[in-house]
């Protein structure tokens, strides 16, 4: 469900939108259109005011004008009334002169009692009108008997004129009630009043309309239009006057009179408003950017985050083996440099143990690598249970792991390491199901005893790991000084090796077998020898691993098998003639594709009988690479060549590939001959054997027979044939034939000392 917004993050979206920008701008057209309208409303007041004023002065003016006027012709009118004699001609004077001064007058007249115009100046443009009675209607009666009979002045309303266009009259009566002699009166025309009246300014710019008693009666207007909104009235205060005077403005005063505030306070605010408005678009997409900066800022945190974590895992990917899950060997290599950096400054040591699983290529090969990937796996578990913060353990690859422990102060640290590490192997492994016994060979370089950098050490915990296996495995071994040494007599050896065939440096010696029901010897063991230029004569163990390693072992193993036939070959007719050789084979030479021809031709170029060879393998061979070999040893016994499994018991549990191999003869090893008189385990198994071999047909031997007492044994439990000191040690042909001959080999009736 979506989270509802909070009233922050509305008003934020509001701000942020362009619907705000709008409504600011609008607000402020709304304020300056407010203030215009304000301001001309003021204006209005302001211009209605000056149009007020206008008609009250101009009323004021008028009101003026005329009573000068009246004064004036009230002046006439008492002069008249004074001099009631006065001649027409003097009068005329009086009202030329008086016409002269004001030049305002249509006519000065004199009018009798009964309102008959009778005297008139001037004359010219007024004729018609003497004789004329004004008392032309009852109003205009009433209003001059009025006058008469108070003497005060009357004003005629805008009358049409008898001389044609609007005028207006002042009567004056020439004496009061029953002396009047009728008025004076001037007469105006409206055109030349307001001509004379009004300023130029006030025509140019208003209507002037004049009310007689509430009705219009004279309008003055010279301008294009007026301004209909305004208008001012004023009304005269003269007697007898009934005038209202109305002033309209033409547009133009209007506009003169109009202020420029409300315009530009208008213009000024609408502009703030835009530019606010502008800023505030502004300052929004200022925002959006900076927002839009933010969010990208933050994905590509994210991604950086993101890729940080993939950089960490590939490092540890790095630096891990897939299989294991342990350190792997750079990794390994990486710690130890910097492991042994910081146990310089600490002045201590560090242990670098180097581990093989014993026959582990063999299981391997034989249990297929499903096998081997998984006991790898349950090996690397227990193994990775002794790694803590001292301890590193890594998988180096093949079979071979690394354990590096740091801060050693003293050898028993690591001694008490190795002693966990061969805890670890102490329970079966289970594999697929089952569980297998596996052992652990050792090799161990102390910092800084052993080697002062990384890869001196890692070499060094190398050779002392080569020396434990050549003990014979499950054990462990320190790097010591001379094992540089023995390491480097090592290669040099690997190098002589490689000449030793080309310079026929390898003997055979023959170590007799004692047949314990007729007490011959009717069969010889040949064991190698090599006659090393410098090193005097080397036992097999010294090179027969490292040919093994190298492959020259497939090589010798053939000169072996043409050197022993060509000893057969010239043993004939001589003591030794009866005796069959067995030669040992190791599993490298049997898969070698060509052995079976090579011993075919070897047996046949020097016409050996093949019942006449045996030959004698290893346990592992039956149990590796069971298809290939099977095939090997079985086209091998068709050549009729006996087939011998040496060293018998040390190997494996599994009996059942006795059933499925051609074999002839067994070997026990020499381990269970031994103590087979003092051990009971042992003389049962050795029983055991015997027993079984019996059972399925095969012959035994017993290897390392050194006392008559084990002899005696053997005998007891007929053992087929026995090897050892004993009888002889392996010994050279001459040395085989002269004892042959001689009948000094131990045979049950004395010892002989051999070789
Ligand atoms: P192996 O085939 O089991 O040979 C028996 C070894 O036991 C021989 O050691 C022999 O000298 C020794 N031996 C015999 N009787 C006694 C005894 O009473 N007491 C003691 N302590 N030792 C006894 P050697 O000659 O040093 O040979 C060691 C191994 O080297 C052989 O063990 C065999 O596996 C291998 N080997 C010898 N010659 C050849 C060869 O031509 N080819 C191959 N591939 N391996 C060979
Ligand atoms: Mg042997
Ligand atoms: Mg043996």
């Amino acid at each position: 469900m979506e989270k509802p917004l909070s009233f922050t993050r509305l008003l934020v979206r509001w701000l942020m939108s362009p619907v705000f920008v709008l409504v600011i701008f609008l607000v402020f057209l709304a304020i300056a259109a407010g203030l215009r309208e304000g301001l001309n409303q003021q204006d209005n007041y302001q211009i209605q005011a000056n149009l007020n004023n206008e008609a009250r002065a101009l009323t004021d003016n008028l009101e003026r004008e005329f009573l000068v006027h009246v004064q004036a012709i009230g002046r006439m009118a008492k002069r008249l009334s004074a001099e009631p004699q006065t001649a027409r001609s003097e009068w005329s004077l009086d009202a030329r002169n008086y016409l002269d001064d004001f030049g305002v007058y249509q006519a000065v007249q004199w009018i009798d009692q009964n309102f008959i115009i009778r005297w008139l100046e001037p004359l010219t443009g007024n004729e018609e009108v003497v004789g004329y009675n004004v008392a032309f209607n009852d109003q205009r009666r009433e209003a001059l008997e009025q006058a008469a009979a108070t003497g005060h002045y009357d004003i005629s309303g805008i009358i049409d004129l008898r001389q044609g266009g609007k005028g207006l009259v002042i009567y004056y009566p020439v004496g009061a009630g029953d002396a009047n002699r009728g008025y004076i009166s001037g007469v105006f025309r409206m055109e030349v009043l307001a001509e004379q009246l009004l300023t130029t300014r006030v025509l140019e710019n208003f209507q002037i309309e004049i009310q007689d008693a509430g009705e219009p009666a004279y309008l003055l207007d010279s301008l294009a239009g007026v301004n209909s909104r305004f208008s001012a009235s004023s009304a005269f205060e003269l007697p007898t006057l009934n005038w209202t005077l109305t002033l309209r403005p033409g547009h133009d005063w209007v506009d003169a009179q109009r202020s420029q505030w409300p315009g530009v306070t208008f213009t000024s605010l609408v502009f703030m408003g835009l530019l606010t408005a502008l800023t505030t678009l502004l300052v929004q997409l200022i925002l959006k950017r900076n927002q839009d900066l933010l969010k990208t800022r933050k994905e590509l945190e994210q991604e950086i985050d993101q890729r940080v974590a993939m950089q960490v895992d590939l490092e540890r990917l790095e630096s891990t083996d897939t299989l294991t899950g342990l350190a792997n060997r750079r990794f390994f290599m990486e710690d130890l440099a910097h492991t042994l950096n910081i146990a310089d400054r600490q002045m201590r040591q560090v242990g670098l143990v180097m581990l093989d699983l014993d026959r582990f290529q063999m299981l391997n090969d034989s249990l297929g690598h499903q096998f081997g990937d998984e006991l790898l796996i349950k090996v690397s578990e227990r193994l990775n249970g002794l790694s803590n913060e001292k301890i590193l353990v890594a998988y180096s690859g093949g079979d071979e792991f690394m354990l590096c422990q740091q801060q050693v102060d003293d050898i028993d640290d690591v001694i008490h390491l190795l002693g966990q590490i061969k805890q670890c192997f102490a329970e079966p492994f289970e594999v697929q199901g089952d569980p297998h016994s596996i052992t652990a060979t050792m090799g161990v370089a102390v910092y800084p005893q052993s080697g002062l950098d990384a890869d001196t050490l890692m070499r060094n915990a190398d050779i002392a790991l080569y020396r434990a296996k050549a003990q014979g495995r499950n054990t462990y071994q320190f790097y010591t000084e001379g094992m540089q040494d023995r390491e480097v007599m090592r290669l040099e050896l690997d190098k002589d090796l490689s000449q030793a065939l080309a310079n026929n440096e390898f003997v055979l010696f023959y170590q007799p077998q004692l047949d314990l029901a007729t007490g011959e010897i009717n069969s010889v063991e040949a064991l190698i020898r090599w006659q090393h230029p410098r090193r005097g004569l080397l036992a097999p163990i010294e090179f027969i691993p490292l040919a093994e390693e190298s492959g020259r072992i497939t090589e010798i193993g053939r000169w072996v098998v043409v050197a022993a036939c060509r000893q057969l070959a010239q043993w004939r007719g001589t003591p030794c003639e009866q005796l069959r050789v067995a030669v040992n084979l190791s599993g490298r030479e049997l898969d070698d594709e060509s052995l079976i021809d090579h011993v075919r031709d070897a047996l046949a170029s020097e016409n050996i009988d093949p019942s006449k060879l045996e030959v004698e393998l290893t346990e592992e061979i039956f149990i590796q690479n069971i298809e290939h070999n099977l095939n090997q040893l079985t086209r091998l016994r068709e050549l009729g060549v006996q087939l011998a499994i040496d060293d018998f018991g040390v190997g494996y549990s599994s009996l059942g590939y006795l059933r499925d191999f051609p074999v002839d003869m067994l070997k026990i090893d020499r381990s269970f001959i031994t103590h087979v008189t003092e051990r009971h385990d042992d003389a049962v198994i050795t029983r055991a054997v015997i027993n079984l071999a019996h059972n399925l047909g095969i012959q035994v031997v017993a290897e390392g027979v050194e006392t008559e007492d084990q002899l005696n044994f053997l005998k007891a439990h007929r053992c087929n044939l026995a090897q050892g000191y004993l009888i002889s040690r392996p010994i050279p042909h001459e040395d085989l034939s002269r004892a042959l001959a001689e009948g000094t080999l131990f045979t049950g009736q004395h010892a002989d000392s051999g070789l």
